[in-house]
């Protein structure tokens, strides 16, 4: 598939790099099996020549890994040379077959040239199954030396002479020579986990990589004309970590060992060895590396609870599984889930199963592993979904009377969290997409306005925290770091909330990281740190003051510098786990980058105790310890490929010269106006697009698109989402949750691969097929029905309502200039039912009171699937445009409206004034 993606490849390439190694080892079996069938029936062996050429296209790409490695290839080589056409091609076979199902990271034999072991091909017990005791976890080091090439095959042998018994996993050396190959290694190969850097490498690589050597010097500057540039394995440390902080870097240098421990700039460095030291002490340091990613703690002691022989005499029947194995009734539960499930039930907070509710023991060894693993302070397991994350931080950071500024659109947790906590939203409306039914995300020049209204009428102390979901649904992701940087030059102690509930996986990817609130908050703190920012703070002064005057109409205009002294980094993100990484369902975190954290020590524990269950479930907790540990080992790999499948998708649906009559992806282009696109991007598919651009439009663009996330234009093809969806689900067996009028959303994952593409591709191929088939029988006024249903669809689209205003019996201050509501009083007010009057959506008398009043006001929230954001909330106005868009709203699903009373309101002599 997708072999236009892959012409004129280069190795800097890096979107779909390992996608397309895997692609080009295909191809070259196909000419190796063409060529053994020449060959066989004694034809001239001309296939040889495609074979050596498709051989040496892969040759770069090769060595950044350890398998098939140099020894096999130089077989391979010599069977060409020696023209044996059978026996290349069965060694190429058995490389490509090993490299796609992943068995030469269990299997031995797989790294010999030997021919009898071909016999067995690929599908030999997979790791972890019965027999296969001995298996250990496997992965790759990079061994970054100027030592000579001819010495490289001695060196992997004596790395590999290191090996022990007992050691409890096991590596293979890759050996690199200068530092841009060092980098592409360390870009292409996933199943990198160490990094072991010798001092006085050179820069540059024997390889083309044009791409990269611009990013060396533009962005990290390297000189890459001197070729050992001083400190270069440091700055080499600094870039590795850069891109996969995960990694154990290692370095061995001659110079003052000591010192360099002591260099804040060798953070990243796990441990520095003077050169000399044993190879044993680096072997045995490189595992050790591993494993401490590799611990899981809760779950560890889980398994070990398990097997332990326990009578129960706690309020837990289920607990050790005898109530379902032993019943008449319920036996099938058992047989189902496994015994394992029932053995680790538990209600104990003895013999190492820790208290959730205040941890001490392993639950707390797995935060803290989970925290180092996002970058955060400190991070909080949540058993109850980001819904319970996101209530908690609200409960803890915010009380009665604090302002929110708060994206309407946000997710419910977050309306219903200042319910509870008595703050007041602020809401900012996020740039609209009507022609989707679907909104984008808040400009900062929205957010800036806000703050700067709030100021200007006095009001800025009483605001507490700024919300906002990074990435939406529909995939915008913020500019992080800037917004924060911006707010907090208007407010220095700002607390932020990302509620990243589909982004935790972000941090994971070297392009996405750093728009994740942990990633901004990391860089604006190394900002603060360097002498710069305190020169750029003065040079803003000397044109704006000291103190900004909020009706300077210059603030809106350009990029606000926060003052480096007062300023404060105070970070909360909501991941759902279970949203992008192996969690079971409802597993959350919420990650703390707080400076003054200290003010809210106890008001976090009181917010645990207030939304966490006494009786939390360990399955749970255990799944998110083993999603951190995955993430943190092979979290790369699985990032890169989901962003490769669905660019894969995106080129396929727009090539495809059928389906793309009826469907299509929405690219940046579509998704996020041009004004937000500083940088000139377009898209990932614009010819001409690489990963600089696509960088730089990262780096500095307002807002950019999740790759992983793709709208799917179905209007065009006659179908609304919703009936849509349903047709996927029901004929197609394909799952999807969100949809719009005339779109549906697909996403990629880490657990989809690219067998996964071409399966949607066939289904949306059947169904454009179906619809020429239908528009061909149905004639003229069958084609005109259609052309109709897709104009309704696409063009007959209702306007998105914007927030209106509370009403001002449920505003603090009336006469104040600002928006923000007491939205709690009329929350609870609406409890009076002798208070609420009901209006048929589409009575006269609605119509009436919304020309002559009073004004409607409503009593509860109101959420219709989609969009999926509240049109309405308690105590705000109801206003024309807001019944228009209810009225044209084809869902069934409207959370909080009753269709057959009508919109529930609170009575107008109900509201005190
Ligand atoms: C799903 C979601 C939540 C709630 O998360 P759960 O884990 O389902 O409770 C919060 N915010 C956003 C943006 C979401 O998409």
């Amino acid at each position: 598939m997708t072999n236009d993606m892959n012409s004129n490849r280069q190795l800097d390439h890096l979107f779909s790099n390992s996608a397309a190694r895997l692609d080009q080892w295909r191809d070259m079996n196909a000419k190796a099996q063409a060529w053994a069938a020449e060959a066989r029936i004694g034809k001239s062996a001309r296939g040889a020549e495609s074979v050596l050429e498709a051989l040496a296209a892969l040759r770069p790409m090769e060595t950044y890994f350890a398998f098939p490695g140099a020894r096999l290839l130089h077989t391979l080589d010599d069977r060409i040379a020696d023209a044996d056409a059978i026996g290349a091609a069965r060694l190429i076979l058995r490389m490509s077959n090993a490299l796609l199902c992943g068995s030469y990271r269990y299997d031995e034999d797989e790294w010999e040239a030997a021919e009898e072991s071909s016999e067995h091909g690929p599908d030999r017990t997979p790791p972890g199954m019965a027999g296969s005791l001995s298996w250990r976890p496997y992965f790759e080091a990079l061994f970054v030396s100027p030592a000579p090439a001819a010495r490289t095959a001695a060196i992997c042998r004596e790395i590999r002479e290191l090996r022990r018994h007992d050691d409890a996993m096991i590596y293979e050396p890759v050996m690199v020579g200068s530092v841009e190959d060092a980098i592409l290694a360390t870009i292409l190969n996933g199943k990198l986990e160490a990094v072991v850097i010798y001092d006085g490498i050179p820069v540059p690589s024997k390889h083309d990589a044009p791409l990269l050597r611009s990013f060396l010097s533009v962005y990290q500057h390297l000189d890459t004309s001197v070729d050992t540039p001083r400190e270069v394995g440091l700055k080499l440390a600094r870039m590795i970590a850069n891109i996969r902080p995960e990694l154990d870097i290692y370095l061995l240098t001659d110079r003052k060992v000591e010192q360099l421990a002591g260099d804040p700039a060798a953070s990243v460095i796990r441990r520095v060895f003077y050169e000399v030291e044993e190879p044993m002490e680096v072997h045995l340091n490189i595992l050790e590396g591993v494993r401490e990613r590799h611990v899981t703690p809760h779950f560890d002691n889980l398994k070990l609870y398990a097997a332990k022989p326990i009578s129960t005499f706690h309020a837990l029947p289920i607990a050790r599984g005898k109530s379902i194995i032993k019943s008449n009734w319920i036996r099938d539960f058992g047989e189902f889930y496994g015994l394992n499930l029932f053995l680790a039930e538990t209600s104990a907070t003895t013999g190492g199963m820790d208290s959730m509710l205040e941890p001490t023991g392993n639950i707390k060894l797995a935060q803290d592993k989970f925290a180092r693993a996002v970058g955060a302070d400190h991070v909080f397991f949540v058993t109850n979904g980001t819904s319970t994350s996101n209530k908690m931080v609200y409960q803890a950071v915010t009380k009665p009377g604090d302002i929110v500024i708060v994206d309407r659109n946000c997710h419910k947790s977050h309306h219903y969290g200042m319910v509870l906590s008595g703050a007041q939203p602020l809401y900012v409306e996020a740039f609209p997409m009507t022609e989707y039914s679907m909104y984008g995300a808040v400009p900062l020049r929205t957010i800036k306005q806000a703050l700067l209204d709030l100021k200007a009428a006095g009001r800025l102390d009483k605001v507490a925290m700024l919300t906002l979901t990074n990435c939406t649904f529909d995939g915008h992701i913020y500019n992080t770091r800037r917004v924060m940087a911006e707010c907090l030059a208007i407010k220095p102690d700002l607390i932020f909330l990302w509620d990243e509930a589909w982004f935790g996986f972000a941090r994971w990817s070297p392009f996405l990281r750093m728009r994740t609130a942990m990633g901004a908050a990391a860089a604006l703190q190394e900002w603060r740190d360097d002498p710069k920012a305190q020169q750029e703070w003065e040079a803003q002064c000397g044109e704006l003051g000291e103190n900004l005057d909020p009706k300077d109409p210059r603030l809106l205009e350009r990029v606000l510098v926060p003052n480096p002294k007062a300023m404060r980094i105070r970070v909360y993100e909501t991941d759902s786990v279970h949203k992008s990484m192996s969690s079971l369902r409802q597993g959350s975190i919420v990650a703390v980058r707080d400076e003054d954290y200290q003010h809210h020590v106890s008001a976090f524990r009181e917010a645990v105790f207030i939304h966490a269950s006494t009786s939390p479930n360990a399955q749970i907790i255990a799944s998110l310890d083993v999603a951190r540990r995955q993430m943190e080992l092979e979290g790369y790999e699985l990032v890169m490929r989901a962003i490769e499948v669905a660019l894969a998708i995106r080129i396929e649906v727009g090539k495809h010269p059928l389906i793309s009559k009826y469907f299509s992806v929405l690219g940046a282009d579509k998704m996020i106006p041009e004004e937000y696109r500083a940088s000139g991007f377009v898209d990932f598919l614009t010819p001409g697009m690489n990963w600089l651009t696509a960088a730089k439009a990262l780096k500095d663009d307002e807002f950019c698109l999740d790759p992983t996330r793709l709208t799917l234009v179905c209007g065009t093809a006659g179908y609304d989402g919703t009936t849509f969806k349903n047709l996927l689900a029901s004929d197609y067996n394909i799952q999807l949750n969100k949809t719009s009028r005339n779109s549906v959303l697909l996403q990629s994952n880490i657990n989809n691969t690219r067998s996964d593409v071409a399966s949607l591709i066939k289904v949306l191929l059947r169904i454009s097929e179906d619809i020429e088939m239908r528009l061909r029988d149905s004639g003229e006024a069958g084609r005109a029905a259609f052309a109709e249903k897709v104009r309704g669809l696409m063009q007959d689209v209702p306007n998105l309502p914007n927030f209106s205003q509370f009403h001002d019996g449920y505003r603090d201050d009336p006469d104040s200039a600002t928006p923000e509501g007491n939205m709690r009083s009329a929350f609870f007010a609406a409890y009076n039912e002798d208070d609420c009057e009901y209006l048929p959506l589409n009575s006269r008398e609605l119509d009436q009171r919304l020309e002559d009043g009073p004004p409607l006001v409503s009593a509860n929230f109101v959420i219709p699937y989609p969009p999926g954001f509240p049109i309405m909330v308690p105590g705000q106005i109801v206003d024309a445009d807001t019944i228009e868009f209810m009225r044209r709203l084809d869902v069934k699903e409207i959370h909080g409206y009753n269709a057959a009373r009508g919109i529930k309101l609170i009575k107008p002599a109900a509201i005190k004034m």
